[in-house]
């Protein structure tokens, strides 16, 4: 007798060792577990059927069995700028956004929670509440799924991954380690460690662990003001973690790992762009062994924030470098589609199934 629908687990929750148990427990050859999940995870199918070097019989067991739940692409929009954003719902309706942003190569952006629980005031992700983490499976499909579109649509190999999107990666940290595994493992997509990146809005206990726990990856974490009073009103999350915490972590983080840490910088008019504001990142790049990402702030719906003017920018830009500080700008992508850092919001209709090409 078939377990009903709503009853049967989800076959892309169990690990290799759990489906290897499963294949043994049902009297199969152990072989059939790597089978199994080279389908699931390399081809990551949606059917069982599709399992073709599968037995008839074993395909009927494992859909009596459990579910297959996969990811879909509720819509694709394509900036001028040639950045897609594809809003992705979730097999509970839920939606995020993943991003796609080619250059000479690809990189992917994607969402580590269903809206987020943090309040940083120029962000548009932080006006929708935090519904629920991504599973790890669910943000390995992201990665699978833009992989395919950047193959598809401009014949670019995915190079890059950042964990940029809506969410807080290290308030989602088991299935955010758990993802990077299986997009590193062989079994899964065999990228290369350094080709990802986590970024945060720093938590000072998770920047440790996941020094600790010997990631291989990159840390950029979002300071965006290094005076104290001035990063606890655009980010509460540093009330709980101040500036010489994070300081501390980071430096944790680059003694262990030997992976100098970025620090992300949004440029805000009037507020954080000053001399002064520049003196306080050098000060704390002194003390914290990184490389500084100034960002352009991108316009989000009823925030009071405005961009920094060319020469402001400059003016920063040159003030640290005559400091020695390695300095690059990140200019925006995706901006008339709201694919740009900080814009991801749902905006698009929703459950529309429409495909916007344009
Ligand atoms: N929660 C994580 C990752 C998501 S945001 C974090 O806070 O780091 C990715 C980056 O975009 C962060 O540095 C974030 O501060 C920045 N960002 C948010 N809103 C922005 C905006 N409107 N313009 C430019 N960058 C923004």
């Amino acid at each position: 007798m078939s377990v009903s629908k709503s009853l049967k687990k989800d076959i892309r929750s169990l690990s290799f060792e759990q489906l290897q148990e499963w294949v043994l427990q049902n009297q199969l050859p152990k072989y059939r577990a790597q089978q199994i999940y080279d389908w699931l995870w390399l081809k990551n199918i949606s059917l069982f059927e599709e399992m073709s070097d599968v037995p008839k019989s074993l395909r009927a067991l494992l859909s009596d069995s459990f579910n297959i739940t996969q990811i879909q692409a509720q819509t694709i929009q394509i900036a001028k700028d040639k950045t897609i954003k594809c809003a992705i719902k979730l097999y509970d309706n839920n939606v995020v956004e993943s991003v796609l942003i080619p250059t000479t190569r690809a990189t992917a952006c994607i969402s580590s929670q269903v809206g987020c629980s943090l309040d940083c005031k120029f962000c548009a992700t932080a006006k929708l509440e935090r519904m629920r983490n991504l599973s790890y499976q669910e943000i390995y499909q992201q990665v699978y799924f833009i992989k395919n579109l950047a193959k598809e649509k401009y014949n670019l190999p995915l190079t890059n991954i950042v964990y940029m999107g809506m969410g807080e990666p290290l308030l989602n940290y088991q299935n955010t380690i758990k993802s990077i595994e299986l997009i590193t493992s062989p079994k899964g997509l065999g990228m290369s460690p350094q080709r990802i990146t986590i970024s945060t809005s720093g938590i000072a206990k998770m920047i440790v662990k996941l020094a600790d726990d010997n990631y291989k990856g990159n840390l950029a974490l979002s300071l965006h003001a290094a005076i104290e009073e001035k990063r606890v009103k655009i980010m509460s999350i540093s009330e709980s973690n101040n500036l010489a915490m994070l300081a501390d972590s980071l430096n944790y983080f680059y003694e262990k790992t030997g992976t100098r840490p970025t620090l992300e910088y949004v440029m805000l008019n009037d507020f954080n762009d000053s001399i002064k504001d520049a003196q306080a990142l050098i000060n704390f790049c002194r003390k914290v062994k990184s490389k500084v990402n100034l960002i352009e702030y991108n316009d989000v719906e009823g925030s009071a924030f405005k961009k920094t003017s060319k020469e402001k920018l400059e003016n920063f830009i040159k003030h640290l470098e005559l400091n020695k500080i390695i300095v690059t700008v990140r200019r925006s992508r995706g901006k008339d589609i709201d694919a740009a850092c900080g814009q991801l919001v749902n905006k698009n209709p929703l459950f529309s199934n429409v495909l916007t090409n344009s």
